[in-house]
């Protein structure tokens, strides 16, 4: 369901930029016109036109902070089995190498380092094709650290907050339901049903960010929805970025919302 008619165009307050939240589902949504690809599209008219792109793509999940400082990032197909016009499509987006540098200024240099082995993977352009898609912004990709804990993604995604003054519109990649073995299983035997579990992890998370409660996002993959919604963490990472980078004083709506594929929560959001 997108809710997007109702949801006010917005500049942020004291000219900062919102924060995005963005559940990007299948790989697919990249090529088919359906209710998630327009729904991306759509979320442009929602945001300032950003100066430049830094993304916290769930399918950057190394031990490790990095930041890409490519100056010509290259578009990665980080997927198996799809159809070939996935695999042709190029999202050929400049990088931003003095944005990086400044990433790193702000995060700190013992903590996170440059990388050009990383480009623009999936969790990122198969969005960003619809909300931008003359590729004509630069784009930094932000890695999800696998060895850091949830306060601390917090916090990295905190100290990037002064980029919202600056241009950057900063976006997390992931969904924050996301179990691929379920939404698979539920898709050959035909079933759109979308179970409990994935309605109540959706409904506690969304609470949670409504009540700016950061402490319940720490530590919601440690309940038994939390589990089941996420046999491994890195799809739901990136909103602990984002809710970093919005800060404590945000207003928030989630100009997406529903299941694709059974369970995979397509809720998008925008921290203002
Ligand atoms: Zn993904």
């Amino acid at each position: 369901m997108t809710d997007l008619d109702n949801t006010p165009l917005t500049t942020g307050a004291g000219g900062r930029l919102p924060v995005l939240f963005v559940g990007h589902g299948s790989p697919m949504n990249a090529i088919e016109d359906n209710e998630w690809s327009r729904g991306f599209s759509a979320l442009a008219a929602l945001l300032p036109r950003p100066q430049a792109i830094l993304s916290v793509s769930a399918h950057w999940f190394v031990p490790g902070t990095f930041v890409t400082g490519n100056e010509h990032p290259e578009t990665i197909h980080d997927f198996g089995g799809f159809p070939q016009p996935l695999y042709d499509m190029q999202y050929p987006a400049p990088g931003d190498p003095d944005l990086a540098r400044r990433v790193v200024d702000l995060i700190g240099s013992d903590t996170v380092s440059l990388r050009n082995d990383w480009g623009i993977d999936h969790g990122t352009w198969t969005v960003l094709h619809h909300l931008y898609p003359a590729a004509d912004i630069p784009v930094i990709q932000l890695s999800v650290d696998s060895h850091r804990k949830p306060a601390d993604q917090i916090a990295i995604g905190k100290a990037l907050a002064p980029l919202r003054r600056e241009g950057v519109l900063i976006m997390g990649s992931g969904n924050i339901v996301h179990n691929l073995r379920h939404a698979m299983t539920a898709y050959h035997r035909g079933d759109s049903s979308t179970p409990d579990w994935a309605v109540r992890f959706d409904a506690d998370i969304t609470k949670a960010i409504e009540k700016h409660d950061g402490n319940s996002l720490a530590q919601a993959l440690e309940s038994a929805d939390g589990r089941i919604s996420h046999p491994t963490p890195d799809h739901y990472l990136p909103l602990l970025y984002a809710f970093g980078a919005a800060g404590g004083d945000y207003r928030v709506n989630f100009p997406i919302t529903g299941f694709d594929l059974s369970s995979l929560s397509m809720r998008s959001i925008l921290f203002l």
